[in-house]
């Protein structure tokens, strides 16, 4: 079994990783089987992003199939391109990932396209030849129909010998740590690819799944030499500044990621306003100003199953998590900028995240002079781009050839980071309860691989392998067939995961508990209400939730009837296997 690191080797872009599986380690049937785990954008500097251009380091028609850790760009932005070059295979991501992959490729698409056509005129002047984009939305769109969603926790099996399963990363809705088995019985192989972890105790998102056992590990050290501040700092702060600008009569704006952090702030501004009596919100208009949010916070919506507990919690109380009073979406660009003709107070959260494309550079040139209004940073801001000379303090900037002047409130805030700090970081690695064979560190700078090799050394006597550049290890040969007469490698299983499962089961119980209390109020409620003479489009729009409920529900019924079967024919193995004691 052979890796090979094809990218987050140099760097923290271009997250993409090659396995290749011989006949030797698996049961494949006779050929050679090539996984490819992620397939991400380099990003970043001219020379980063010409490394998207060069050939992949494989022959894409040769990978058998893709493993999409997550909807981010430096880990699926170079899909379309491996389409185009010649993949044919499925694409396995979660359910989440896949509905937010779409809407992730075609915005990739979109700015390919403009770039492009930006440097062509360029070109054209100068009397060059024209460019061509890394991929148009036509390859975006022929990348699609090869996706194949796979659920959190379900074992897959693409082919025999080779089986994989999603567990949650806490990083983005739909993030997954990607557990791979190769072989079977004693000589069975585990790797396991992070892609990228969260930071514990983040709004919406679960924690990162604890993985106890592991042969390989491939591990993202992104933050590995840093620790940040806390989310509930963070969203003190904000709260702080919200109160300020209101009373002030300014406007609060927000450049902010349009998928994953818009969510969580909208998450989070609603439960802090709960929390603290409403206060904070009231009188106070709150727009998401960005197509890209308002698609991606209907793929949240459609994947509410992956929320945490307390989301969850929200949600079958009644509450629509990602909404609440005073929160509109605005869609054309006319209600955009006749967001900036209303002088009312209000909050506009807008994208890009950099403030290097998109409507937030319009809101930031109708803002950044006023000293009533706040700019509030809660991302990352990249070396050269406008967001990182706002936050290094920048007293004017050019905005559409206007030099603007800078007078708003500037705020920073970094707690709200979607990667785990370097103590989330070694934490995860310390649940392993036993060393793994190898710890690769990829997916950061080289100091803060170097950092992070240190710290796991020195905490855990794990010697990691920082990876440099884009070389191929060998796995080993893989272990030798076991001889006949060997007793069975023992189960796998452990007790705690077994608990786990039970637990699990009682989950899924309290839920439905809280379902039966609020489908007898809402479906009593609704019928009462269709019933009234005249509502012909509420008693439609009745019917409709009602069929759509009706759908859902069989489907959990099968699923309840099928984890019934299981549980069942486990019983019967059980048996036999006293009967023939
Ligand atoms: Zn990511
Ligand atoms: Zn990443």
């Amino acid at each position: 079994m052979k890796l090979h690191f094809c990218g987050a080797a140099e760097s923290v872009t271009g997250s993409c990783h090659l396995l290749r599986i011989s006949p030797a380690d698996a049961p494949t049937g006779g050929a050679d089987v090539n996984i490819l785990l992620d397939c991400g954008q380099f990003q970043g500097s001219a020379s980063q992003d010409a490394q998207n251009y060069e050939p992949f380091p494989f022959d894409p028609a040769e990978v058998d199939f893709l493993i999409l850790s997550h909807a981010h760009i430096d880990h699926c932005g170079r899909i379309p391109l491996l389409v185009k070059r010649g993949f044919s295979g499925r694409i396995f991501c979660t359910d989440a990932t896949a509905d937010l992959l779409p809407i992730m490729l075609r915005d990739s698409a979109h700015i390919h396209e403009m770039e492009a056509e930006w440097k062509s005129k360029k070109n054209e002047r100068a009397g060059k030849p024209p460019v061509q984009p890394l991929y148009t939305m036509a390859d975006a769109e022929a990348a699609l129909p090869y996706v194949s969603p796979v659920l959190y926790g379900q074992l897959a099996e693409p082919v025999p010998g080779v089986k994989f399963v999603f567990n949650d990363a806490g990083h983005i809705l739909g993030s997954a740590i990607i557990e791979l088995f190769v072989g079977e019985g004693a000589s069975e192989k585990k790797l396991v690819f992070t892609g990228d972890l969260g930071a514990a105790g983040r709004p919406l998102l679960n924690d990162p799944t604890t993985i106890k056992r592991a042969d390989y590990v491939i591990m993202e050290t992104t933050y590995g030499d840093r620790v940040h501040e806390g989310n509930e700092e963070s969203l003190k702060s904000l709260a702080d500044i919200i109160e300020k600008t209101k009373k002030r009569g300014g406007a609060v704006i927000i450049p902010s990621f349009a998928v994953g952090r818009t969510q969580e702030l909208l998450y989070e501004l609603d439960k802090y306003a709960q929390d603290t009596g409403r206060g904070l919100l009231e009188g106070l208009a709150v727009y998401v100003d960005s197509p890209m949010a308002s698609a991606a916070t209907e793929a949240f919506r459609e994947n509410s199953q992956d929320f945490d507990e307390e989301a969850k919690r929200r949600m079958l109380a009644g509450d629509d998590p990602l909404d609440f009073p005073g929160l509109a979406f605005t869609k054309s660009t006319e209600e955009s900028k006749a967001l900036n003709l209303d002088p009312a107070p209000k909050i506009i959260i807008s994208a890009s995240g950099m403030c290097e494309a998109g409507r937030i550079r319009h809101h930031l040139k109708h803002h950044l002079w006023d000293p009533k209004a706040s700019i509030v940073f809660v991302g990352y801001q990249a070396e050269g781009t406008l967001g990182r000379r706002l936050i290094e303090g920048a007293q004017t900037v050019k905005l559409f050839d206007e030099e603007i002047a800078v007078r708003a409130e500037i705020c920073n805030l970094q707690g709200f980071s979607a990667h785990a700090d370097r103590d989330g970081l070694l934490a995860w690695v310390r649940g392993f309860k036993a060393p793994p064979e190898a710890l690769f560190l990829v997916h950061g700078e080289e100091a803060s691989k170097r950092a992070f090799a240190a710290t796991v050394e020195e905490a855990t006597g794990i010697r990691p392998f920082v990876v440099e550049r884009m070389v191929e290890v060998d796995l080993g040969e893989g272990p030798p067939a076991a001889p006949a007469g060997t007793p069975p490698a023992g189960s796998k299983v452990d007790p705690e995961d077994a608990e786990d499962l039970a637990r699990r089961i009682g989950g899924v119980k309290d839920n439905l508990d809280d379902l039966l209390y609020a489908a007898r109020m809402r479906i009593a409620e609704e019928a009462d209400r269709a019933g009234r003479a005249g509502d012909a489009e509420g008693a439609r729009a009745a019917e409709e939730k009602y069929a759509a409920l009706k759908n859902v529900l069989v489907s959990l019924e099968k699923d309840t009837m099928q984890l019934a079967r299981q549980l069942a024919e486990k019983d019967k193995d059980a048996d036999k296997a006293s009967v023939g004691e």
